[in-house]
């Protein structure tokens, strides 16, 4: 199955929106808004600032919720 690794961040300080390639073997605690430059942190309960800012969520969690799981990328359940 083709996850898609393009997501894009909306800056919840400034609004600025940025297309970034998500990694898919590591969790992205900190992202610096390129309009801003304030540094997001993923929103509590959330394991990645893809999952909190981005329009896609990070691949982790796109496979586990293809599987029906409600998994967290950083393999913390
Ligand atoms: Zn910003």
């Amino acid at each position: 199955m083709a996850v898609p690794l393009i997501s894009t961040i909306t800056c919840p300080h400034c609004g600025h929106v940025q297309q970034e390639t998500m990694p898919t073997n590591a969790c992205q605690w900190f992202y610096d808004c390129k309009g801003c430059g304030a540094v997001l942190r993923p929103k509590p309960g959330d394991c990645c600032v893809y999952c909190s800012y981005g329009d896609v969520p990070c691949p982790p969690i796109q496979e586990a919720r293809a599987e029906g799981r409600s998994g967290s990328c950083c393999g913390t359940s």
